[in-house]
């Protein structure tokens, strides 16, 4: 199945009970719904300023519009956030929350905050489709792409709970926020839900509004060859690859969609991302797996295969979950990888693990409600690749 008919076979539902929703449509079409209602462009634009710049979430409270104004849009449209089921806190202050999308599909989605900085780790579909085998998410037996409306709807509520919206008249650089970058490496494939996922970062990436600038943001993702240029070329973001083996033998095993890019293809799609420079570098994702991917031998050949190539190494001791069958790379032979990756030129960081006890960390998002109902992995689907 090819990347694009996706969309079609995974379509998020229409969003809002009845009243069209006027959250992810970008600035022409909102100024359009607007305009159907007689309202002058410039109301589009106190509008847009509204929802992403202040993060209100009713009309009510959109107090530079005049009191009709404001009922009319309230009787017309919805501004509605999904229903947040379950907001965890873990020992290290990594928060999880569960959202409710109007179908009832649920997605997780992950703040992982520092000092003086954060990411959101925004999941991109409900489920996965490429069952890569030490991943959670891919033993989600229900899949679908999420709307635009439900991949900004994530970053709106993490900054509603974390409380970070400006306040009016207040100076953003003075701002403190902990949710200043968006890493796109929550649940599912982004770039096998391009259309959706792209409109949502160029809404996030607006300067009038939630403003997280491109170079704060990074999507991963797990090899969808010919949609990476675009990505690239459009919106500019990081890129991370999730390579996780260095030969096919080992990388079709582990991540299917392996068969239909192979690690040669991949690399060639690396060489040729759009701005990609020493300043600005690509990851390269490797989850530590013991006895499977993890001797020098493969750490060589992942050196030889990053030549040329303004890379950078991501490290991430496998996350466990029940029944997966891996276990994680002592820390001594990570460090002994991590070694040959650095003499050979490259910054080889081991991600720390965070939010491990409430289920957070990579690979370990799949919606809570299926895991109470004990759904078992046999039962999911087959790779479509
Ligand atoms: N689908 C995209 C985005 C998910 S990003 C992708 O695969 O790139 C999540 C990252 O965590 C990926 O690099 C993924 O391979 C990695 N991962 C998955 N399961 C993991 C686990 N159990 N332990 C550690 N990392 C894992
Ligand atoms: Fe999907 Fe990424 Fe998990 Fe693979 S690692 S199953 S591509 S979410």
């Amino acid at each position: 199945m090819s990347a694009h008919s996706h969309a079609g076979v995974f379509a998020p539902p229409a969003q809002g009970a009845g009243k069209p929703g006027l959250i992810g449509l970008d600035r022409p079409a909102l100024e359009a719904a607007l305009a159907g209602l007689g309202l002058p462009a410039f109301r589009a634009r106190q509008v847009w300023h509204w929802l992403y710049h202040r993060g209100v979430t009713s009309f009510e409270a959109m107090t530079t519009l005049a009191k009709p104004v404001r009922q009319l849009l309230d009787d017309t449209f919805s501004i509605d956030r999904p229903e947040v089921t379950r907001d965890q806190e873990s020992v290290d202050g990594t928060r999880k929350w569960l959202i409710r999308m109007v179908d009832g599909q649920e997605v997780e989605t992950v703040h992982i905050p520092e000092s003086d900085r954060g990411a959101l780790c925004v999941s991109s579909q409900v489920g996965c489709t490429l069952t890569c085998r030490f991943c959670h998410t891919g033993t989600q037996p229900l899949v679908r792409n999420l709307g635009v409306a439900e991949i900004l709807a994530q970053i709106l509520t993490a900054r509603d709970a974390l409380n970070e919206w400006p306040a009016p008249g207040a100076n953003p650089n003075e701002t403190v926020s902990t949710l200043t970058n968006i890493v796109m490496m929550g649940m599912g494939e982004p770039l096998y839900n391009y259309d959706n996922v792209s409109a949502a970062l160029k809404i996030a990436m607006d300067g009038e509004g939630i403003a997280i600038s491109k170079r704060r943001i990074t999507l991963s993702t797990s090899g969808v060859v010919p949609m990476m240029r675009r990505c690239g070329a459009e919106l500019g973001v990081n890129l991370a690859v999730s390579l996780h083996a260095v030969n096919d033998a080992i990388r079709d095993e582990l991540m299917p969609i392996n068969k239909a890019y192979p690690v040669a293809e991949l690399m060639r799609a690396c060489r040729e991302y759009p701005g990609a420079t020493n300043a600005r570098r690509i990851t390269f994702e490797y989850v530590m797996l013991k006895g499977v991917n993890d001797s020098l031998i493969d750490a060589q050949e992942l050196v030889r295969l990053l030549n040329g190539i303004p890379a950078k190494v991501n490290l991430i001791p496998f996350n466990p979950w029940p029944g997966s069958g891996f276990e994680c790379s002592s820390r001594a032979q990570i460090e002994r990888f991590a070694r040959v990756v650095m003499d050979a030129g490259y910054p080889s960081p081991v991600r720390e693990p965070r939010g491990r006890d409430i289920l957070a960390a990579c690979g370990q998002l799949r919606s809570d409600s299926l895991r109470q109902k004990k759904i078992k992995p046999e039962t999911a689907l087959e790779s479509v690749v």
